[in-house]
């Protein structure tokens, strides 16, 4: 009896597909940019991204990887993280929609695109591959759902997101406050650029760094986000005008 071959999405592929697949001469899913996970700072970077609520968008027809940002810094380095992962010769192009009122960087690949859909558990070995991916994982994470004003917080839909980042800060020393409900199901969200409101689906929770480690928070996680740094610097009490590449912020 023929086997059935299917693709990704289920669907069947033709004995003639697969074997022109096989030898190379047709791909019968389209373009498809190659993807072997493996540990390295930029993939725990885009992980990061990724399980940041609403930001990083996984469309299911085109297999795209979006991100949809207000800050330019944090999609061009989202940009060279997907570009490096996707051995891509040049970065994803950052383009700025004026409709959304919001930078966009879109990345196309089945493989990556299959590997971001696990849940933040099953994505946990490539994210604790080492100290500088546990970095480069807190930083997409919180320059994607963290902000300063007075102190550092980070907020997110799912508890367990928070409590691994929890955990990973503490092996960092870096301590923490409780995990506390910031903004119940239900109450309305507005868009500040776009002036849109939205009804909150879930409940959104917070973790703020106590105060006693900010300043460890700066010096080893940091933001890429140029603006929130500046107001990390501000409340560490560093007077330091612009960072040293390769500092906090850079990978
Ligand atoms: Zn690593």
């Amino acid at each position: 009896m023929q086997k059935q071959i299917f693709d990704t999405t289920g669907r069947e592929l033709s004995k003639s597909s697969v074997s022109y697949w096989v030898r190379g001469i047709h791909n019968p899913l389209g373009r498809v940019n190659p993807f072997t996970p493996t540990a390295c700072p930029e993939l725990a970077y885009v992980i990061g991204a990724a399980l940041s609520d609403g930001n990083l968008n996984v469309h299911e027809h085109h297999r795209e990887i979006l991100l949809s940002v207000t800050d330019r810094d944090f999609a061009e380095e989202f940009s060279r993280c997907l570009a490096k992962l996707l051995s891509r010769p040049s970065l994803y192009k950052v383009r700025w929609s004026q409709k959304r009122k919001r930078w966009i960087v879109q990345g196309a690949s089945i493989f990556l695109h299959k590997f971001l859909s696990r849940q933040c558990r099953e994505l946990r070995p490539w994210i604790r591959h080492c100290r500088k991916c546990e970095t480069a994982f807190l930083r997409a994470f919180y320059d994607s759902e963290g902000s300063v004003s007075g102190g550092i917080q980070v907020s997110n839909t799912s508890k367990d997101v928070l409590f691994f980042v929890k955990h990973l800060l503490r092996e960092l020393r870096i301590e923490t406050g409780k995990l506390y409900v910031q903004k119940i199901a239900g109450t309305i969200l507005k868009d500040p650029r776009t002036g849109r409101l939205y009804a909150r689906k879930k409940n959104c929770y917070a973790l703020r760094v106590r105060s006693k480690s900010v300043l460890d928070f700066t010096n080893i996680v940091g933001f890429t986000i140029e603006r929130k740094q500046q107001k990390l610097l501000e409340i560490a009490g560093i007077r330091v005008q612009t960072r040293s590449p390769g500092g906090p912020g850079g990978i």
